[in-house]
This record gives structure tokens, C-alpha cells and sequence, in this order.
């Protein structure tokens, strides 16, 4: 018994340390998860290691240990409805993503850690191919989540995704006018694009995915165009550039689909009053598909309890679930079951490009390389 306190007094200090450094950085308002490959944060060390000890031995049939990146208020509502519906504890340590896959490299063998939660097809292979994860094996899941929204060898399996689209101001663009992601490069968009950092894995990712249907070449003379284009020197995160887009600053903006369906529902009424003046609209529909990213969970290769582990999973991806994923964060759901939350359905179904998530983390460097060699701040 002692075991387990230590454990959980070890993981509400480390959360509420996570926390303050988390709401200290300050770099996007609201349940962003960050994963920047340069983020840095105090908490891991030497509470790592106790953890280890105290409890690589201690566990019992009836708790499941997670290791997330993804910080939304939805997630450990249900967990909670997890705990109440089976009796298994769920335990959460949240991090970024690169600090989580060095502390599961640490750990090792003696990792406490039964999932490990990120969003990113990108990193969660780099989960994978750091030989941090094992197999799922379950027909539930097979049957909840479709195969491309699982990694090839079910060591991940998909739990949202989110659109990276275009948005524009109703009152200034016609959607007719927009097309494709390529198309942003153009000249038609001098000075009227807006876009954060590239500094940011979102555009990393998409970068990325037309390295791999486009080529190097292409992509870098695509992003040099981007550079081009932009209305200002980056700045802030998706929901300032659709801000920026209704103030003027420019006409169009790359952001993710659920920042949009976040901020109608804001406290705040400016956000309301952008996500009203704003549409979306989703490139490349005649071509390659809209760049989807993914947050996913996969099964630590140590896992000390790795079916409750996989019960969690069936959980996450049953219809119930992913309903109210969607519903509280505006996510795509991955069961094709489960229901879309309105304003998901008022923007229509899209095709998403097909590639494997793989590909993104596999082209990051060379997106990071482009995107600094072109200027793209
Ligand atoms: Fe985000």
C-alpha cells in the first residue's frame, strides 16, 4: 500500500509542477498540446527515477498508467468514467512529448508506464521506431478503428484527428478562389496569408506530408512562396492568425479545424464573433487530400499492465467515447460510429490525404531544414 501512495503522491506533484510550467509558457491560449521538439521543462529527473523504484514491482491488477501529451479537460473525464465503469484506477503523468520519450528510454524495462498519449503521427512513431512500444492486439479496436488510423503494426492506435485547412474572411474571399495547399504559394496571396511559426510541428507535419507526395524540391519552393506570402512575420498560435484574418491583417490563414469549433464556444465573444466571420474550407479535395494529424496511444513496450492497457483503448475508441471526444474538443473522431459534433458536420466531409503518419516524423528534419532555408520564421 505504501507503494502506491508514493506513486500517487509522485504523480500529483509532477502533474501540478507540469501544470505550473505549462500555464507559465503561455504560448496559445486554452487546452493547447504542445509538442515541440525544443520544449524544455523542469519536472523530469530525479522524480523519474523514484517513480521507477517505488513502483516497478508495486503494481496491481487494477490501475493503468498513462503518460500523456495531450492536456484537454476531456481526456480525464474519461478516464474517470473508465474507473467508474471497470474499477481500474487510471493514473496520468503529463509532458511533452520529446520529454516523455527520453523518460520512457530511461525507464526502460522498469517503466511504470502502460501508454504513452501524444498527438502526432510523427512522434508516436518515433515512439515506435525507438522500440518504445509493443503490439495491440484486439479485435474490439480493429473493428472501432479503421487500419489507416492505426500504425501498420498496431503499436499505436488513432483516437482523434484534426484538419489542417484554410480559413478565410466571408467577407473578402470567395471560396472559389481557394484550391489547394499548393495554390497558397502563389502570387494571388502576396501579403494576404497568415500562418504561425514554422518553428510549430502543425506546420511541420504538413510540411512534411508534401514532402512525401510532392518531393524536397517542390516543397521547399512551396514554402519559399509561403515565406513570400505571409502578411507579417509570424506570430502566436492558430486561433491569432483566424483573429488577424477578421482584423485585417490578412485574408487567408492555415489553422486547425478544432481551433475554429473551440473558439464558437468561447467565453470570450471576439473569439465567437472570428469563428462566425471566418469558413473553412478544405484543400486539395480534387488531389492529394486535406493533412489530417492524429492523436494516438500507444502500448508501451514494458507495460506493467498492458490488458487494462488495451481495455483503456477499447474504451477511448468505443462510440461512446469518441462522441464526446468529439463533442468537448471539436476532434474528428476515429470510429466511424461515433457522431460529430454540429459545426464538424456543418463544414462537411472532406477527403484526408493518404499517407502513412510515419512519413511525418520521417521528413521532420528535412521540413525543419526547408523551412529555415527559405526564411519561414
Ligand atoms: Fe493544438
Amino acid at each position: 500500500m505504501r507503494k502506491v501512495t508514493l506513486w500517487k503522491t509522485v504523480v500529483m506533484l509532477i502533474g501540478l509542477v507540469t501544470i505550473l510550467v505549462a500555464c507559465g509558457s503561455g504560448n496559445e491560449s486554452g487546452g493547447e498540446a504542445e509538442n515541440q521538439a525544443n520544449d524544455t521543462q523542469a519536472e523530469t529527473g530525479a522524480e523519474g527515477e523514484q517513480v521507477t523504484d517505488e513502483t516497478a514491482e508495486g503494481q496491481a491488477g487494477g490501475e493503468v498508467n498513462i503518460y500523456t501529451a495531450r492536456h484537454y479537460d476531456v481526456d480525464a473525464e474519461l478516464y474517470a468514467e473508465f474507473t467508474e465503469e471497470t474499477g481500474i484506477e487510471v493514473n496520468v503523468i503529463e509532458g511533452t512529448a520529446p520529454e516523455l520519450i527520453e523518460r520512457l528510454k530511461r525507464e526502460g524495462a522498469n517503466s511504470p508506464a502502460d501508454l504513452f498519449i501524444t498527438v502526432d503521427g510523427g512522434i508516436l512513431n518515433t515512439a515506435k521506431t525507438e522500440d518504445l512500444l509493443q503490439k495491440v492486439d484486439s479485435a474490439v479496436i480493429d473493428e472501432q478503428v479503421p487500419a489507416d488510423l492505426r500504425d501498420v503494426d498496431d503499436h499505436w492506435i488513432g483516437l482523434s484527428t484534426r484538419a489542417r485547412v484554410i480559413v478565410y474572411a466571408k467577407d473578402r474571399v470567395d471560396p472559389s478562389e481557394l484550391s489547394t495547399y499548393e495554390d497558397l504559394a502563389s502570387d494571388k496571396w502576396e501579403g494576404r496569408l497568415l500562418a504561425r511559426s514554422s518553428s510549430h510541428l502543425y506546420n511541420q507535419s504538413l510540411m512534411a506530408s508534401l514532402i512525401e507526395l510532392n518531393g524536397e524540391e517542390a516543397t521547399e519552393e512551396w514554402a519559399a512562396g509561403i515565406a513570400t506570402n505571409l502578411a507579417r512575420d509570424p506570430e502566436g498560435g492558430d486561433r491569432d492568425q483566424a483573429k488577424a484574418v477578421v482584423a485585417g491583417a490578412g485574408d487567408i490563414a492555415i489553422m486547425n479545424t478544432y481551433y475554429v469549433g473551440q473558439m464558437s464556444v468561447s467565453d470570450d465573444p471576439e473569439e465567437v464573433k472570428v469563428a462566425e466571420e471566418i469558413g473553412v474550407f478544405f484543400p486539395n479535395q480534387d488531389s492529394t487530400g486535406t493533412h489530417i494529424n492524429i492523436s494516438g496511444a500507444g502500448l508501451v513496450k514494458h507495460s506493467p499492465n498492458r490488458e487494462n492497457a488495451i481495455k483503456l483503448i477499447e474504451f477511448l475508441t468505443a462510440p461512446e467515447a469518441q462522441t464526446i471526444i468529439s463533442q468537448a474538443n471539436y476532434e474528428y473522431p476515429v470510429n466511424e460510429e461515433a457522431e460529430w459534433v454540429e459545426i464538424l458536420n456543418s463544414w462537411g466531409e472532406f477527403r484526408r490525404q493518404e499517407i502513412d503518419f510515419a512519413a511525418y516524423g520521417e521528413h521532420n528534419p528535412k521540413a525543419v531544414e526547408i523551412a529555415n532555408k527559405v526564411g519561414w520564421k
